[in-house]
């Protein structure tokens, strides 16, 4: 007695009367029994309640008072001493509504317990409105209860380990066919326990979260039936891209068009080049143009900013030039539809083709326009690899590109 400390697990087991045993259900719905000091000194002056068993089989099975009967045996209290009521010819239903009756909805029980313990009734054949009026709480309480049953245990886990606060356990199930969003919603429970401008911290928020969630995928589902899986991978984690028309790979990032499923960039490419005038001929995702359609357009390009330039009063340094024209450059670098994406932007030329290295160009200036001036040209690549190829047939074709 004087070893017992309060909030020691009783050994519940070692304690027991031969001639007792306890309702199955209530160690499934009971975490330990730990030791109450108070209990304890109260029942030194007398047990006010009985503890219920009912004759069962030639035993006696504890139905209620359990914590009474376990600190009585503390107390080193004998079996015929026990201040009990036996109760004779009690249906199995009967009997496990009794121990419900007793041991839900108790201070002591905390929401798991009662979940356990409500779920077991419900298969026992009890319904949520029945227990809802048999212990005076609403039906949505009895069936939120439910709820946290149904949740799948690596997540009950989570609740119960980071005491996270019941009222997020519907929200957290809406997501249980979605296991990563799931994972989220706890994270940002979790996170908002300690701050609450990074994290979620209302059920409020938590709902809002669902919602927002449920509905994009709901959306990314009917996107999938509309227009398949991604064309590159095959993953049916296809969402809409930054632009109308655009759809993109949530695994592989490809992005295409929704409707010709061509790939965005060559989409765009075309779109630009038709907004320029140039007449586009389809090979199957190239471009194709010449060496001179693609000069042309940079002469027209370079027109405009030039034109720019000199409304804002601005001369050409004189170190812009060389002795190569566009089209000298660009002939033995493109041939035919070997285009994949071309981009002309101001004085930036940026040239994928699907065989042979990058292009890109820095620096053009008007000096292209009859496609005979000369103009040096700044070469840039995204790999030093393909710069070096660059500068080697720029200095090819313009001797003088070095001497700046
Ligand atoms: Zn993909």
């Amino acid at each position: 007695m004087d070893n017992l400390k309060e909030g020691k697990k009783i050994d519940t087991a070692k304690l027991l009367d031969p001639e007792v045993v306890l309702h199955p259900q209530i160690s499934k719905w009971r975490d330990a029994i730990t030791v109450d000091l108070k209990l304890l000194n109260s029942l030194k002056d007398g047990q006010i309640q009985d503890t219920v068993f009912r004759s069962k089989d030639g035993k006696y099975e504890l139905l209620a008072g359990a914590r009474r009967y376990f600190h009585q045996k503390l107390l080193g209290t004998s079996w015929e001493d026990i201040p009990k009521k036996i109760l004779d010819d009690v249906s199995d239903s009967r009997a496990l509504m009794l121990a419900a009756s007793e041991n839900i909805f108790r201070k002591d029980f905390n929401p798991w317990e009662e979940a356990r313990a409500i779920v077991s009734l419900t298969t026992g054949g009890f319904k949520p409105k029945d227990l809802a009026k048999q212990f005076g709480k609403s039906e949505g309480y009895i069936r939120s209860r439910m709820a946290l049953m149904q949740l799948p245990e690596k997540i009950r886990d989570r609740f119960e380990k980071k005491d996270i606060p019941i009222g997020y356990a519907e929200p957290v199930k809406k997501l249980d066919k979605y296991e990563e969003a799931q994972k989220k919603l706890l994270e940002k429970i979790v996170e908002g326990m300690s701050n609450r401008y990074s994290g979620i911290d209302t059920i409020e928020e938590a709902d809002a979260f669902v919602t927002t969630i449920l509905k994009q995928i709901k959306d990314k589902e009917e996107l999938l039936v509309k227009y398949g899986p991604c064309p590159k991978c095959n993953s049916k984690s296809i969402g809409e891209g930054w632009q109308n028309d655009q759809l993109k790979c949530g695994d592989c990032n490809y992005s295409w068009h929704k409707e010709t499923k061509e790939p965005w960039e060559y989409y765009e490419t075309k779109q630009k080049l038709q907004e320029m005038g140039i007449k586009v001929e389809e090979g199957p995702e190239t471009l194709k143009l010449t060496p001179r359609d693609v000069a042309s357009m940079v002469t027209q390009k370079a027109e405009e900013q030039e034109r720019l330039t000199r409304e804002e009063g601005e001369t050409l340094p004189a170190n812009f030039r060389s002795k190569a024209t566009l089209l000298m450059l660009l002939e033995p670098m493109i041939t035919g539809d070997n285009i994949q994406k071309l981009e002309v932007r101001d004085e930036r030329i940026e040239i994928q083709l699907i065989e042979g290295f990058d292009v890109y160009f820095n620096g053009l200036r008007k000096d292209y326009a009859d496609g005979v001036s000369k103009a040096r040209i700044e070469t840039s690549g995204y790999s030093s690899d393909s710069t070096k190829k660059i500068h080697e047939w720029v200095n090819q074709y313009t001797p003088d590109a070095s001497d700046k």
